[in-house]
């Protein structure tokens, strides 16, 4: 079996509005391999977006680990989490956060610039992965000048040309209709396992997630396997 490469160690996360208290993870505990696809499927509301930031490292869990190749990523400060997410994770979310004013190569070059590849090798790079996602011809399009399945393919390859270990993607079909979101995912979980990636995938729907290596079911604050 491939390596774990990601943690989650009793994590429990908590909102406070006053004085309500929402418990929200009541201890999940999950371990993410490499080359593997890992579906999260659950409820609306059950916790699903909120255990992806936590486990990379956009939120703070209320308690417990997130180890990444055994170290605790939640003892990391504020910019040291902010370098391991450009280097390490490629996040891919239902709707595309695409930079309006920019160009697809743009978009795609733009996490390369910070993290401080020079502008030849990001074009170049932005490029190869453009042609992965099989959109060559959209190179120099905004985001308002492709469709839905033309914008999460860019979101794609920005996610996957700065080579991260771990992709989390937050219902990243869920804007689509079920042929592209078929295709989107087919393209996904390829160049996943072309790249030998870990990949998290949050989704609500069942015939994807059933393509998946393992299924978790978020449910009243914990997470079960299927
Ligand atoms: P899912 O992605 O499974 O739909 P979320 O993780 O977005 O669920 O939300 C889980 C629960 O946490 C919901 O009840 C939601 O209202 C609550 N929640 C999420 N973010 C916050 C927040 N910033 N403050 C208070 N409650 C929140
Ligand atoms: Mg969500």
């Amino acid at each position: 079996m491939s390596e774990v490469i990601l943690e989650a160690k009793n994590i429990t996360r908590s909102y406070f509005e006053g004085r309500i208290r929402t418990d929200v993870l009541k201890g999940v505990n999950l371990a993410i391999r490499q080359d593997e696809l890992t579906a999260i499927i659950g409820k609306s509301g059950s916790g699903k977006s909120t255990l992806l930031h936590i486990l990379g490292t956009l939120d703070t869990p209320t308690s417990g680990e997130i180890l990444f190749k055994g170290d605790d990523l939640c003892r990391l400060s504020g910019n040291k989490k902010a370098q391991f997410r450009n280097q390490n994770l490629g996040f891919v979310y239902q709707f595309h956060h695409l930079l309006g004013d920019f160009t697809a190569l743009e978009n795609v070059m733009m996490p390369l610039l910070i993290g401080n590849m020079d502008i030849k090798k990001a074009k170049a790079t932005a490029c190869e992965y453009l042609e992965k996602v099989g959109l060559s011809h959209r190179i120099d399009y905004r985001p308002s000048e492709m469709s839905g399945g033309e914008r999460q393919r860019v979101a794609i390859a920005r996610a996957l040309a700065g080579h991260p270990d771990i992709v989390l993607a937050d219902e990243p079909t869920g804007n689509l209709d079920a042929k592209n979101a078929q295709a989107v995912f087919s393209l996904f979980t390829e160049l996943a396992k072309n790249e030998h990636l870990a990949v998290v995938m949050v989704t609500h729907d069942n015939s994807l997630a059933k393509m998946c290596d393992k299924i978790y079911t978020m449910k009243d604050g914990v997470i079960d396997e299927n």
